[in-house]
This record gives C-alpha cells, sequence and structure tokens, in this order.
C-alpha cells in the first residue's frame, strides 16, 4: 500500500506541476514520518523516499539508530534545550520559531563543526497556529539570525491552518511566498501536507511535508 501511495503521490505531483508550469524536479518530497512504525518508514524508503521529517526529537533519535541512510529533517516546534540532539542528526531543520532557538542551535552547531541549514516557521495565520514568527518580527529575526556564523537559512516554512477545501489553504502559502520575494528570492519554502500540496505546488512550494497520504488508505 505505501508504494503504491508513494507512486500516486508522484503522479500527483508531477501533474499539479505540469498544470502550474513547473519543472518537477524541482519539488521535494519530504516523508513525515511521526507515529509512524520502522517497517512503514522502510517501505517508504523501499519506494524511493530518502527525505524523511520527524516533530519530536526523541522519535527521532530512535528512528535515525535504524534508517541512518535518509536524510532527517526537523519539522516540529524544537525547544532549545534539544538543539544540541538536533543538530546532530538533521540536514534541516523547518521549524525554528525564534532568534533564542536560532542562537542555541548555531552554539551547538559549532561545538561539532557544523553549519546548521534551517528555515525559519512563519505564523500566516496567526489566529491557528501556535509556532512560528509573527510576519511583523520577521525581518528583524532575520537580520539578527543572518549574524550567526553556524547556522544558514535557506527559506520560510508555514503550516496552513486546518480548513474546508484545500482551495482556502492558497492565500496562506500566497502570502509566504510573497515574504520569501521580499526578504529572499532565492531561499526555499516548505508548505504543503497532505490535503493541500497541490495547491502549495501552485504557489510556489519547494518542500511539500507529506504524511498521511503515503501511510494511510484513501487519503
Ligand atoms: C504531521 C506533519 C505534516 C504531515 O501532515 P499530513 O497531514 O500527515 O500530511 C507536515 N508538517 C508538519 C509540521 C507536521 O507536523
Amino acid at each position: 500500500m505505501i508504494r503504491e501511495n508513494v507512486e500516486k503521490v508522484r503522479q500527483r505531483i508531477f501533474n499539479a506541476c505540469a498544470k502550474a508550469g513547473i519543472d518537477p524536479s524541482k519539488i521535494t518530497l519530504l516523508c513525515v514520518t511521526k507515529g509512524r512504525s520502522i517497517r512503514e518508514i522502510q517501505e517508504a524508503v523501499n519506494s524511493g523516499v530518502n527525505q524523511l521529517g520527524e516533530n519530536r526529537i526523541q522519535e527521532a533519535l530512535e528512528k535515525y539508530k535504524l534508517i541512518p541512510q535518509a536524510r532527517w529533517q526537523m519539522v516540529g516546534h524544537l525547544q532549545s534545550n534539544k538543539a544540541k540532539d538536533a543538530v546532530k542528526i538533521f540536514d534541516l531543520i523547518h521549524s525554528v520559531d525564534t532568534v533564542a532557538l536560532a542562537g542555541e542551535i548555531n552554539r551547538q552547531a559549532a561545538k561539532i563543526n557544523k553549519v546548521q541549514d534551517i528555515l525559519l516557521e512563519v505564523k500566516t495565520s496567526p489566529e491557528d497556529s501556535k509556532f512560528g514568527f509573527k510576519e511583523t518580527g520577521l525581518f528583524d529575526a532575520c537580520v539578527e539570525i543572518a549574524k550567526l556564523k553556524q547556522v544558514a537559512v535557506k527559506g520560510l516554512m508555514t503550516i496552513a491552518p486546518a480548513l474546508d477545501s484545500p482551495e482556502q489553504a492558497r492565500p496562506y502559502f500566497s502570502r509566504l511566498r510573497q515574504l520569501r520575494d521580499k526578504i529572499n528570492p532565492n531561499w526555499l519554502l516548505s508548505m504543503g501536507m497532505s490535503d493541500d500540496f497541490e495547491i502549495a505546488i501552485e504557489e510556489g512550494a519547494d518542500i511539500v511535508r507529506l504524511g498521511r497520504i503515503i501511510f494511510e488508505n484513501n487519503v
């Protein structure tokens, strides 16, 4: 089932790109593995997925040990006291939501001689999301974070609120793109989940974060 789901989702990504006139090779499929067993994750990896996302550090540490050949990324809220573990295993941290957290990641990355790639999480729907920079604080935060030598900001991430239809997510994705275009047009956009990734692709997503559609039936 997982293999079929991966194939279906690749086809849907391909179709969304065709519709929007986008080169499908630009899109990264990040497979979000929270709550999934090693067997399930291994099946996804065997189907050609090699970028895996987790949203709890403890779960990620355990799974990383068993599937170290994949490229692991952090998509969930990260507490500063977990930055030390995070820099050891993650290629990319999507969910940096304060300057203080970026500072701690910088400090821990320095200890292991790493430049940690990060994305800044933005609250595009202030009433619905718990974590992320408010738009008003984002520019100042970027200036501060740009001073840190051991973190490299690669782009922006957002989580659209739960909505009745995928189309309703469009304004949040389009807002993230506008912010990116203003701050740094070369940055990547991490946006779109199982219910709304096609809309996210149309709005310029570079990374789509997919969980249920890969691991569950009939999503
Ligand atoms: C769980 C999760 C996803 C994947 O969501 P699905 O609806 O299962 O595709 C993406 N991003 C984050 C931050 C998540 O926590």
